[in-house]
């Protein structure tokens, strides 16, 4: 199955925020770090749109944060139309 593709915008409209921009890269407050009180100074997820949209928390271990966010992203997104579901 191939990755679709997120842009800054599904970030933002899913996080509800307008992030810290960067050169190159979008910083986030991860809502799952901050479900744990771990993420006080709201720089845990990073996004890159130019590396195809790669959505990572930088907190170890909870690398995969980016990866479940992505999903739930891509989840709501496609509720709105039924291609390939
Ligand atoms: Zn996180």
């Amino acid at each position: 199955m191939t990755k679709q593709r997120l842009t800054l915008e599904m970030v933002q409209k899913y996080l509800g925020q307008e992030g810290k921009k960067y050169n190159g890269y979008v910083v986030f407050e991860c809502p799952l770090c901050k479900a744990e009180g771990n993420d006080q100074k709201k720089h845990n997820l990073v996004f890159r749109e130019n590396k195809g949209g790669l959505l990572k928390c930088m907190r170890k271990p909870n690398d995969n944060h980016g990866q479940k966010i992505y999903e739930a992203i891509m989840k709501k997104e496609r509720g709105g139309n039924n291609e390939l579901l």
